[in-house]
């Protein structure tokens, strides 16, 4: 695995746990606000951290944290994904996986094999927006797919959008919620522009309070959760 980071602590990203985060390196996207260049660029990589001391953290850690949240980058494209899942699993943690569903066979596999309990999956757009968002060419029937998978599969999940607003207008998230309707819980996150990948995206903006009030009340459909975070 190509661990680009560690995050010991988190009181808030597995919902009601403690966990550490794993952050992976290396992501198929290139979304201009994405907010963690140096796992996503190949010229801004880091040094990665060993994955056997990444490991021995955890192994100690055991009885003090509930879970692990292995986030990107997108974790997806680790060919090894499974196997450190499995070491993880097998100290006995609840596991996250944050994705951006560009990988529904990795994602089936992952449940099938029990190795995660929580699913966060970014949906970027509306499926005809989708190569504009991530700046690459994606095949719309993979994400729907991951979406049906994850809908489908009694695990614990979220999506989740982070709205720019040059990006995104209301039909647009109306068009998500559409996809999502038989989902769980979908979260409207506003960009915040702070580190980036496209620095031209510093300037960019997010809606209002209001207007993410507005909106959330258009989205509502079916037994959907709505969170704007
Ligand atoms: S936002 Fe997520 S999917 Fe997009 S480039 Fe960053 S890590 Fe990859």
């Amino acid at each position: 695995m190509k661990i680009g980071g560690l995050q010991r602590i988190s009181l808030i990203d597995y919902p009601g746990k403690i966990s550490a985060i794993v952050f992976t390196q290396g992501c198929n996207f290139r979304c201009p606000y994405c907010h963690n260049p140096e796992l996503v660029d190949p010229a801004r990589y880091e040094t990665t951290l060993d994955e056997g001391e990444v490991l021995s953290f955890l192994k100690r850690r055991r009885g003090k944290l509930d879970a692990v949240t292995v986030t990107g980058g997108e974790p997806t494209v680790q060919p090894d994904l499974e196997l450190f899942l499995e070491k993880i699993r097998k100290m006995g943690y609840l596991i996250k996986v944050d994705t951006n569903g560009s990988n529904p066979r990795v994602l089936d596999a992952l449940i099938r094999r029990n190795l995660v309990d929580y699913l966060a999956m970014d949906i970027k757009g509306p499926l005809k927006k989708y190569g504009r968002i991530a700046s690459v060419k994606v095949d719309a029937s993979l994400i729907r797919r991951s979406i049906e998978i994850i809908t489908a599969s009694g695990i614990e999940h979220e999506f989740r959008t982070t709205v720019v607003r040059s990006q995104l207008a209301t039909d647009d998230l109306i068009s998500i919620s559409k996809l999502l309707k038989n989902a769980g819980l979908y979260v409207l996150q506003s960009f915040v522009p702070a580190k980036t990948i496209d620095n031209s995206f510093l300037s960019e903006t997010s809606y209002s309070q209001e207007e993410f009030g507005a909106i959330r009340k258009k989205l509502e459909r079916g037994s959907l959760r709505l969170l704007v975070r």
